[in-house]
């Protein structure tokens, strides 16, 4: 096993370009942390009552708390896979964590995208509740309106998604997550790709990358 990080400001697309190399390759295994973190909360674990407040408002939450559902991750994966780290590290703090765990990490690719399109994008993002498939008004609709193209679902919008928690996800992006770009290019493993070239492009540029 080796992991790819994903690095990006929330709505470059990460989620997308994983969750599209992930469906179509079965050696990529998509591991997103926002989405683990979603999953405790609906269920309602302790980990997920903790977690709710810090999502809601846009705030990172504990590092040894999501540490420690990556831990479990990485400790169930093996074999010819390689995972694709989405959303952690998050921070300085968290990329030590994950060295300290000797984690096999491979390369970091950035999906450099500038704010002024981040703001448009994640307004007109849409989620499926269920398979977690996800899809924007615009850029990428699913056939019938609101509806998940997968599974049926009726399409939901993240609640961290509204405009006001958006900047406030764009202020702890730019303080706390972008260190680790000069932190992955010191050791020699980061990449960049053109983050607004269309889906497509992107997944291509970065299987390219990575
Ligand atoms: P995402 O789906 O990656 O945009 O994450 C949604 C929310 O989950 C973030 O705004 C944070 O509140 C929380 N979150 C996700 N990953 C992390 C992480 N690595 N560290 C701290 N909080 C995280």
């Amino acid at each position: 096993m080796d992991i790819v990080i994903l690095l990006g400001a929330p709505g470059s697309g990460k989620g997308t370009v994983a969750g599209k190399l992930a469906a179509t390759n079965g050696n990529l295994k998509h591991v997103s942390s926002g989405d683990l973190l979603r999953g405790a909360v609906a269920k309602g674990t302790e980990a997920g009552k903790q977690a709710k407040e810090a999502m809601e408002a846009g705030k990172l939450v504990a590092d040894e708390l999501i540490a420690t559902m990556i831990k479990d991750v990485v400790a169930e994966t093996s074999g010819d896979v390689t995972m694709l780290l989405d959303g952690f590290p998050r921070n300085l703090a968290q990329a030590k964590i994950l060295d300290e765990m000797g984690a096999p990490v491979k390369s970091a690719v950035l999906i450099d995208v500038p704010d002024e399109i981040i703001q448009d994008r994640i307004a007109g993002r849409r989620t499926c509740p269920k398979c977690k498939a996800g899809y924007h008004v615009k850029n990428l609709p699913p056939k019938v309106e609101g509806v998940c193209d997968i599974c049926g679902e009726k399409l939901t919008i993240r609640k961290d998604d509204n405009p006001d928690t958006v900047k406030d996800r764009l202020v702890v992006y730019h303080q706390q997550t972008e260190p680790l770009i000069a932190f992955y290019r010191d050791k020699g493993i980061l990449k960049t790709v053109d983050g607004t070239t269309g889906v497509d492009q992107v997944a291509a540029d970065f299987i390219k990358a990575m």
